[in-house]
Formats: structure tokens, sequence, C-alpha cells
């Protein structure tokens, strides 16, 4: 019996590296595509198939995904960064948005030439509901973003509806913020668990941040990629929000942070600079994830005290300070 094939976009992320360690192990044949600036920094995680291509290079996508024809594709790609995509909105817009339309295209018609269907998952984010007003936040919740990251993957999401009504068995999976120790420092909990271990190894340093009175649902990266793979797999296509449901402030994180290597006085060690406020940002987002639960049997492993700690304990022994 040949190996399933699984074609995942943004291999070389957090995600992408859990996902396809885990499908690896599973003994699917596994596809990456990987944009060639990203292939060193691309986990060794044994025998895949590297494809170096640009997402916004229509052609070649498709030509991977006719060529390798998988039964399951997985959308990780795309800018993960909301900050950076103030940056370069129209960048983000190609290629967490357009590219989408492009991937979904080649999948229908690939379904359609093989007579099975093609399982496909789209990475949707919490950032499509913008600043929304009720809280948790449901599939139902309005699609209204406020961040040119949240507007392309808002058009995703309603992509994928799109081709869904023209039968591809296509998916999204409503992230809300997740995290672990592969998470960039560019993300605000990386940010403060490396420098909260520094700080704690070398007893100096400072935490510089923008608003700590945004309130994030985070979890944890390997939870959401199971979630990812259970909706992929579930046989009926849908929508689900994947959250913890509970949200803390930016300041939790850095107290629980600082408590966590002993230090309880963490306003010494912390600047707030205007400079690192974002021009638009949802001060609260909390997802609901009963559907999750009730039709996946998901349910997230990591609270988040332990998901802080996981990441401050990771931090530390980088330094050799555990
Ligand atoms: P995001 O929710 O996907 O944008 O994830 P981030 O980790 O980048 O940001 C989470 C929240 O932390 C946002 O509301 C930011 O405004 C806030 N935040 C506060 N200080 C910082 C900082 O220094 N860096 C980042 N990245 N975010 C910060």
């Amino acid at each position: 019996m040949t190996a399933p094939r699984a074609l995942v976009t943004g291999a070389a992320g957090q995600d992408g590296s859990y996902l396809t360690e885990r499908l690896l192990a599973e003994g699917y044949a596994v596809h990456a595509i990987v944009r060639a600036t990203d292939r060193g920094a691309m986990r060794e995680t044994g025998q895949m198939s590297i494809h170096d291509v640009d997402l916004t290079d229509h052609a070649r996508v498709r030509d991977v995904v006719l060529d390798v024809a998988p039964h399951e594709v997985y959308n990780l790609g795309g800018i993960s960064s909301v900050a950076q995509s103030w940056s370069d909105p129209v960048g983000t817009a190609e290629v967490s948005g357009v590219a989408v339309v492009s991937l979904l295209q080649a999948c229908l018609d690939l379904q359609n030439r093989e007579g099975r269907p093609v399982r496909l998952l789209q990475a949707s984010s919490a950032e499509i509901f913008g600043e929304p007003t009720d809280e948790p936040q449901t599939e139902a919740t309005p699609v209204r973003p406020v961040s040119p990251y949240g507007a392309a993957k808002a058009f995703a999401h309603h992509a994928v509806h799109v081709f869904r009504g023209h039968g591809l068995e296509a998916s999204t999976a409503i992230l809300y913020n997740h995290e672990s120790p592969r998470r960039p420092t560019t993300f605000v909990t990386r940010k403060i668990t490396s420098t909260v271990a520094s700080i704690a190894a070398t007893g100096t340093g400072e935490l510089r941040l923008g608003n700590l009175d945004a309130r994030r649902d985070w979890g944890w990266a390997p939870d959401y990629v199971d979630a990812m793979v259970l909706a992929a797999r579930h046989g009926r296509p849908d929508d689900y929000v994947i959250a913890t449901g509970q949200a803390h402030s930016v300041r939790d994180f850095v107290a629980t942070a600082f408590a966590h290597v002993g230090i309880d006085d963490w306003q010494e060690h912390v600047v707030v600079d205007p400079e690192l406020f974002r021009p638009a940002d949802p001060t609260v987002l909390v997802g609901d994830p009963s559907h999750a639960r009730s039709t996946l049997g998901w349910a997230p492993t990591h609270d988040f005290g332990s998901l802080v700690r996981a990441m401050v304990d990771h931090d530390l022994a980088l330094l050799g300070a555990s």
C-alpha cells in the first residue's frame, strides 16, 4: 500500500514544524512548500520532499499540487505576524489572501481529476474578527478585520467557503494565538520568555514592551496542530474555532514569567515603549472552542500557567541556566 500524501505550506514555521513531524511519524509522504529563503530555517525532520516555491507563484504551486496529488493539504503559509502586515499590506494580501484562492482552485481541479476528496485545511485566524463585540467568539461571529493581516485572512476564509460550496472538502481552523518554544521573538510571548530567562540568568537587562493591557487567548501550538489534523480528516468540511476560552493580558504573561524565575518586582525590569503600540490592535480576543470539542473531540492540554512555564524553562535551558 502506498503511503498517503500530505502537502504542507509554511512548513518552515512553528506550526509547520510540529505538523510535518507528526505526519512523518504517522507514515505520510510529506511534501513541503517552502520559500527558498526559509529553507535554512527548516528543522531536520527526516524524509520530506521540499519544493522551493513562493506561494505567490501560482502556476508553480498549481504544478506541485497536480504533480504530488496529495490526499491532505495544510495551508499554513503566509505572513504570520500582524505587526509585519502593517509594513507590507499588499504583500500580505497576495500571500495570505490571493494565493489561497489559487491553491483552492488547484485542489478542486485535483479532486475532480482524481475522483476522490482532497482534504484541505486552511489555517484561518482570530484576527478575521477584528475588534469583536461578542465574547467569546464562535464560528458565527461576524468577520470584521482591523488589520491588513486580518483582511487577507478574512478573504481566504470566505474563499474556502466558496470552494466548499463547489464540492471541495475544505475546512478552516480559526486559530487563536498559539505559542511554543519555537515561536520567534517577534511575538510577544517568546520575546517575554527569552528576555525573562536572560534577566534571570544574568541579573541584568530590560524588557521593552508595547500595550500591556492587550488580552489574548494563548494556547499551546502542538495542541492546535492536532486540531488542524482532526478537522482535515473529519470527513465533513466545516469551520472550527480553536482556542482555550481563557484570555490573559500581556501584563499577566509578564508577571507569570517573572514569577516562575523568582522575580516578584517585575515592574523594575519592564519599560513600556509607545513605539511598540500598534496602529490598531484588537484588545480582547477569546474563542469558544465548543464546536471543536463536541465535533472533533478536541481539547487543549496546556493551560496558561503551564504554557508560560514551559516556554520560560525552554529559554532557561537554551542559556544553560536551568
Ligand atoms: P498577535 O496577536 O498575532 O499580533 O501576536 P503578538 O504576540 O505579536 O502580539 C500579541 C499582543 O501583544 C498584541 O496585542 C501586541 O500589541 C501586544 N504587545 C505588547 N508589547 C508587544 C511587543 O513588544 N511585541 C509584540 N509582538 N507584541 C506586543
